[in-house]
């Protein structure tokens, strides 16, 4: 490919302790850890709003956060938080309570009695503006990090581009979280990408349906059809959920590809809403209860799955899920299944369960970098690994954990991310509400009050 040289002043607008890259659920964990420990902050997000997945793909399962066998959470801290400034639990009843694994039928009819953690994307929002300007961040939204300039193995300055033009960021520590792991692949970080990476999708919201348990069976038997007599492309699920009442949204539609290629990228918005459209006229046409029902919206974009592994000084791998391996410097607990989509099936797909196991500190670690950290999709695991690490609660705890590791490591004027003092980081992270102990999931509670 032809390339040109380009070289620019770009003007420096912040030198903030900690640099938060992307307010997904990772971003929005790692800047309010930072924040409450006393550190300047900065988050940028390429979005004009926070929270990922949440908002930005729409969905509302806060996965990872219960060990499935007895509905207990793995992850506290500010996965709570966020569930109680949205109203889904009461303040402080978190830990007793018994959650369902998600919001997913066939779940919620095998545990009725189980709380089902269910977001909303605006609730998200505003919750996730709330949190983040209460803990003293200073937001930048429509900002995208476009370089990383290094200097003797550390990030320098992060070269951000928004309605300003291009600006430069110094701070003392940066965090990736943009689930691509930018940052840490520009500062030139070895990383890993799997051949076959787990397919993108776009969501699409249909109002004026009532879900029920034998709507997504008839739905699924439409699909399954469909695709036999070759009228649709591959197809995930479907996995429809309910924000509240009769406004639903599905996941189901399935575009191999790279989201880090913006031809791919863009391939799995094009292609995702003709595919969005197809299943909800299939539907219309075929199932009396989309009688009156509305598209209401696709996205806002089409989500990525998997992309960059930063390759880290640990890497979690599948069996350290499966025989739940003990790490020194546990961070967080993940309990989600190994959910790997694959990419050119179509329908259901196995997920075998695993008990609640640690996330090392290492795996937030880059190689080769002293002044850096990933956390959430991007952090350092094998690919079979990440389809059980990368969902949500897990992400919102990584960031937890990396916030609260780069406020200790500015504010302890310490050479290196490395330097953080262990049982300091994770007495710090109990103090904050986390839980680093599978022990505390295995015990079943009550039914919910
Ligand atoms: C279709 C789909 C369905 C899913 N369903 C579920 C589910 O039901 N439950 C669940 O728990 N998980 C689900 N996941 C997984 C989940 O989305 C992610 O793995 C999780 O959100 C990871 O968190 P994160 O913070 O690393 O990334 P994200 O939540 O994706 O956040 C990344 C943030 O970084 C920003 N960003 C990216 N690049 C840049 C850049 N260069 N500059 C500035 N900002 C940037 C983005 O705008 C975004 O806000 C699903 C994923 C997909 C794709």
């Amino acid at each position: 490919m032809p390339a040109i040289e380009y070289s620019k002043s770009v003007p420096v607008i912040a030198q903030p302790d900690v640099l938060v890259c992307g307010t997904g659920v990772a971003g929005i964990g790692a800047a309010v850890a930072a924040a409450r420990q006393g550190a300047s902050v900065l988050a940028i997000d390429r979005a004009g709003f926070a929270g990922g997945f949440f908002t930005n793909i729409i969905g509302s399962a806060f996965d990872g956060f219960v060990y499935e066998e007895t509905g207990r959470p793995v992850v506290g801290g500010l996965v709570f938080e966020m569930l109680e400034r949205m109203g889904v639990i009461a303040p402080g009843s978190g830990p007793g309570l018994s959650f369902n694994v998600n919001g997913d039928f066939t779940e919620v009819e095998k545990h009725p009695e189980r709380l089902i953690p269910r977001t909303d994307p605006e609730r998200f929002k505003l919750a996730a503006d709330r949190i983040l300007t209460e803990a003293g961040v200073r937001l930048l939204y429509h900002s995208q990090v476009a370089d990383v300039t290094t200097r003797s193995g550390r990030v320098d300055s992060v070269i951000v581009s928004n309605k300003s033009g291009l600006v430069a960021i110094k701070p003392k520590v940066a965090i990736d979280c943009t689930g691509d792991g930018d940052v840490a692949a520009w500062a030139g970080c070895p990383y890993e990408k799997a051949e076959g990476v787990q397919p993108m999708s776009i969501h699409f919201r249909v109002s004026n349906v009532e879900l029920t348990f034998d709507l997504r069976r008839k739905c699924s038997e439409v699909l399954t059809r469909a695709r036999a007599a070759g009228k649709i492309r591959p197809y995930g699920g479907p996995w429809p959920a309910t924000f509240s009442g009769t406004d639903i949204y599905f996941n189901a539609v399935r575009t191999p590809g790279d989201s880090t290629d913006p031809d791919d990228w863009t391939r799995a918005e094009v292609d995702g809403r003709e595919d969005a459209w197809r299943m909800f006229e299939l539907w219309k046409t075929e199932l009396p209860e989309f009688e009156k029902a509305h598209f209401f919206t696709s996205g806002p974009t089409a989500g990525s799955r998997e992309s960059r592994r930063i390759t880290g000084d640990y890497t979690l791998t599948a069996d350290d899920i499966r025989t739940a391996r003990r790490q020194d410097d546990v961070v967080v607990l993940g309990a989600w299944r190994i959910d790997r989509h694959p990419r050119e099936s179509s329908g259901y797909h196995d997920q075998p369960e695993v008990p609640p196991y640690d996330i090392a500190y290492r795996t937030l670690l880059p190689q080769g970098v002293e002044n850096l950290l990933v956390a959430g999709r991007c952090h350092s695991a094998t690919s079979e690994a990440l389809a059980s690490s990368r969902v949500t609660a897990n992400a919102m705890g990584m960031g937890q954990a990396a916030g609260t590791a780069a406020a200790m490591t500015a504010h302890g004027k310490l050479d290196s991310v490395r330097a953080v003092n262990m049982p300091g980081l994770q007495s710090s992270l109990l103090e904050q509400g986390c839980i680093l102990d599978p022990a505390n999931a295995m015990q079943p509670t009550g039914p919910r009050k």
